[in-house]
């Protein structure tokens, strides 16, 4: 287990153990966003070291320059956040605490457009935001849960035994998926976001219902998603019905598409396949 976790989860555990009933009944200790920041850092050192990383330093200050527009508006607590993108077929996007959020490039390559991409980064800003992450990681350790869950849910194999040494970072079983509860309210401020930054959030449920579809066709692409954030018909809906009751939710003044994110599109499309694509 790395310093910053080590130190963060024995705190933690003793305070669980004054509240003497534990996470379960609602007493989580609180992990300082200074907590929560190192916790990311260190988790996300580890990815960017197993996952295959999408490197093009053009893609990545796309992706970081709309997700740090949105973050901005996002999280009152001022932490910087970092976006990557891993090189993957697989439609996914996952979030650490304290703001390292991860999609991958199967997810870019099926957005039509430039809101539907800020559409799933501001769902994935307010699992941060939103505390969702960290709340989920204390469960995992909580829970003592396995380690695999990660490996399972983002490389779909099982880990060797270097990575698993790796992951041993402690909290894997994050990954195991927020709940409904969860979900709604990261769609719910993630509207607001794309509002407030003037992004068209019908994006977001466009985005959602392409993934609905892509279940029905294309199962095993979108497997992760499911498996990590469930949607339903029923999750848009709701979606639409925020979008409805949000002011200047429906103006014509903001942003469905832009000539910059057809472009970029277009060099995601146009760099080396990645790995699970030439399999
Ligand atoms: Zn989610």
């Amino acid at each position: 287990m790395s310093q910053a976790l080590g130190r963060v989860f024995r705190r933690t555990a003793a305070a669980a153990c004054l509240c003497g009933a534990g996470v379960a009944a609602g007493c989580a200790p609180a992990v300082s966003t200074q907590q929560e920041v190192a916790l990311g850092a260190d988790y996300s050192a580890q990815i960017n070291r197993q996952m295959p990383m999408l490197n093009d330093q053009a893609t990545l200050n796309y992706v970081n320059q709309i997700g740090s527009q949105l973050a901005a508006i996002a999280d009152p607590r001022g932490i910087r956040y970092h976006f990557y993108v891993v090189n993957s077929d697989v439609v996914n996007a996952f979030a650490l605490p304290g703001g390292y959020v991860y999609l991958n490039r199967g997810l870019i390559e099926r957005a039509d457009n430039v809101s539907e991409l800020a559409g799933v980064l501001a769902h994935e800003i307010g699992h941060v935001a939103e505390r969702h992450s960290i709340e989920q990681l204390q469960r995992a350790q909580n829970a003592n849960l396995g380690l695999n869950v990660l490996y399972g849910v983002l490389l779909g194999r099982n880990p060797s035994g270097v990575e698993q040494t790796a992951v041993q970072l402690g909290g894997g079983a994050m990954f195991a998926g927020y709940g409904r509860d969860a979900e709604r309210e990261a769609d719910r401020v993630g509207v607001a976001y794309l509002v407030r930054a003037g992004y068209n959030p019908n994006g977001m449920a466009t985005f959602f219902e392409e993934l609905l579809s892509m279940q029905q066709r294309q199962p095993s692409r979108v497997e992760q998603w499911f498996s990590t954030h469930p949607t339903t018909q029923e999750r848009v809906n709701n979606t639409r019905a925020i979008i409805a009751q949000t002011p200047g939710a429906q103006g014509g003044n903001l942003t469905t598409d832009t000539r910059a994110f057809q472009s970029f599109r277009s060099r995601v499309a146009s760099l080396p396949a990645p790995p699970d694509r030439r399999r």
